[in-house]
This record gives C-alpha cells, sequence and structure tokens, in this order.
C-alpha cells in the first residue's frame, strides 16, 4: 500500500467514523514542537537530537507541523502551542526567534525554551517585552533518558518564576528522574512551584511523563487541591491514566495534547512491565521503546491519544461538554489569562 493508499483506505475512514465526533470543531493542541535544521549547535546524528532516545526528524518546521495537522484533523481548524526542541544541542536564541516570528501566523502559541541559568533577569525580560511568547517550555539540561539526580530547582529559578507569577505566564513543564511525577521528590518541587507562584501556570508535560495507570495512581495525590498545575496529554494513550485524573482531580485539568511530530507516525504506545514501547509501523528511524512491525493495523498516534480521552470520559461519566473542552476550552483559557 503505498503512502496516499494508506491514508485514504485507512486514516481518513478511521478518522471520519471514531475521531471527528469526538472534537469539537478547532482543537487546540498545547504540545507541538517545530524546528529547522539551522537551530541545532551541532548537527544530530542519525537524525536525531538525543542519540538513541527519541529518534526525530532533522528538521521539523511551521509548514511541517501546519501539513500533518491538515492530514489528520482535515476537518478542524487547529491551533497549537508550540515551541523548539528542548534540548542541549539546540540554539536557544535561534529556535526562540524562530518561534516568535512564526506567531504572526495567528494559529501558534510560542512559548519560549527558558530554564535556570539560560538567561539573564535582563535578557528574560526583553524576550518577554516582544509580547510574542505565552510562557516558556522548561529547557531539559540533560540528554536523552538521562535524568540523573536532577530535580525541578535545578531546571527552574526565580529568575524565570517571578515573571511567570507576575505575567500568569505558562510553564510547560517535563519533569525529570525516573521516577517522574511518583517521584516524592518531585511531587515536592511542583507543590512548592505552584504554591511559591500560585499566580503561574504550570502545565507538566506528557500527564507528569506518567504514562502508565500505576505511576498516575502513585502521582496524583500530590496534584490536589494545587489550582495552577493541568496535565498534559502528549503521547499519552492509556485511557486509565487519563480516568484517574478524571476522577480524582477534574477533567478541566487535561489539556489535549499531541507532541507532534512524534505521534504523526502510525502505531500506538503501550507498555509492559514498568515501561511505554511505541508499537509503530514502518517508517520511522530506530529509536529507543520502539518497536517497528508491519503486522499490526495502525493510524496515526494523535488518533489514539484522542480515543484514549473518550474512553476515559465515558468511564468517568463527564459530560459532553467536559469532553470537548479538554480538546480545546481548557487550553484556550489558560492562553487568555496570560497578561504579556
Ligand atoms: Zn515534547
Amino acid at each position: 500500500m503505498t503512502e496516499q493508499e494508506r491514508y485514504q483506505r485507512v486514516d481518513l475512514p478511521f478518522y471520519r467514523e471514531e475521531i471527528r465526533p469526538v472534537l469539537p470543531p478547532t482543537v487546540l493542541d498545547f504540545h507541538a514542537h517545530v524546528w529547522s535544521r539551522d537551530h541545532w549547535r551541532k548537527a544530530p546524528a542519525g537524525g536525531s537530537p538525543d542519540g538513541r532516545y527519541m529518534v526525530v526528524e532533522t528538521e521539523y518546521p511551521v509548514e511541517s507541523l501546519a501539513a500533518d495537522a491538515r492530514a489528520i484533523f482535515p476537518d478542524n481548524g487547529y491551533r497549537a502551542v508550540c515551541f523548539g526542541m528542548p534540548t542541549p544541542q539546540a540554539d536557544i536564541e535561534l529556535t526562540n526567534r524562530y518561534l516568535a516570528e512564526a506567531a504572526g501566523t495567528g494559529w501558534l502559541h510560542p512559548l519560549m525554551l527558558a530554564g535556570k541559568g539560560l538567561a539573564s533577569p535582563a535578557e528574560l525580560e526583553r524576550a518577554l517585552a516582544t509580547r510574542a511568547y505565552k510562557g516558556y517550555k522548561v529547557f531539559l539540561n540533560w540528554l536523552g533518558d538521562d535524568y540523573g539526580q536532577c530535580t525541578i530547582e535545578d531546571m527552574l529559578s526565580p529568575v524565570e518564576m517571578g515573571p511567570a507569577g507576575r505575567l500568569r505566564l505558562i510553564v510547560l513543564l517535563h519533569v525529570p528522574r525516573a521516577g517522574r511525577l511518583a517521584d516524592p521528590v518531585i511531587q515536592e518541587g511542583v507543590r512548592a512551584l505552584a504554591q511559591g507562584y500560585p499566580r503561574s501556570q504550570i502545565v507538566l508535560a506528557h500527564c507528569g511523563r506518567c504514562y502508565l495507570p500505576d505511576e498516575m495512581s502513585r502521582a496524583v495525590g500530590c496534584l490536589k487541591g494545587l489550582d495552577n498545575v493541568w496535565l498534559d496529554t502528549a503521547m499519552v494513550m492509556d485511557p486509565t491514566v487519563l480516568q484517574i485524573v478524571m476522577e480524582e482531580l477534574g477533567p478541566a485539568r487535561l489539556l489535549f495534547a499531541t507532541d507532534f511530530p512524534v505521534p504523526a507516525m502510525r502505531g500506538r504506545r503501550v507498555y509492559a512491565l514498568d515501561h511505554w514501547v511505541d508499537l509503530v509501523l514502518p517508517g520511522p528511524e530506530p529509536s529507543a521503546y520502539r518497536v517497528i512491525t508491519p503486522d499490526i493495523r495502525a493510524s496515526f498516534m494523535a488518533y489514539e491519544i484522542v480515543q484514549a480521552i473518550r474512553r476515559a470520559g465515558e468511564r468517568a461519566g463527564i459530560s459532553t461538554g467536559e469532553l470537548e473542552a479538554i480538546f480545546h476550552d481548557n487550553g484556550a483559557r489558560l492562553l487568555e489569562r496570560v497578561e504579556v
């Protein structure tokens, strides 16, 4: 089957029957990446900025994101909160400037890559004064999955959080450490951040990296009573994870997100024992935790995120309005509150 045949015979019918009925007219994707190959300080070996951990294309400009969104959600409007690749190999200044220019397109809502020690208070204020950014994507100061003993305090300081509290900025945070949001050190860090800067709007990427139900069960309690913390659904495809969030925290804390370009792959993220695995159709480069197999029927992983949210919503008994809000209005409210 050619790419076009697969799109016409498998993807489009699945979208029209299963996905489109769940979605509001316009979706807001709260986590998408864009970058150009000139943004690397060091050219990524074998197409990967992160060694063998999450192998991606050498470039994914705004035009590619727009094309993927058009192909994957053809009957929906598409808006995205987006940012560069937050790794030590990226040229932060170039990638941030590229995002600021992209803000002019109207459908993109850029976050600047920011983090402890990256910019002086004056540099940060200058960047925010351009009014191009809705907040920060917190820089990941490590390579691949080498999270080591890193803490949230190592990633964010009062230099970044001061303006975030003052201007109600979005702080999109990918939590470190092997224990993810289930790690008590991380939970303490998130609570300190949220309570120390109650006007900041903290979004934990990938549901705090809890892709497995057991992880979310252990993690969810720490977010109770923190009204300024939300969870994005990027690459989360397990309905039980999302059901736990809906039941324990309420559906308004969930923001639909993809992590494009990753879920433009066809397949599904599953888990074995205690770690996730991406089962994907041939096409993508080999990568850690990626099993490439021609032997499954599959469509875009972005659809599996939508399906997981719908299934969780059914089990948790949320209303149609609450379900639709996850795909647009919950996130739109955060963007509207930003005071830059
Ligand atoms: Zn991401």
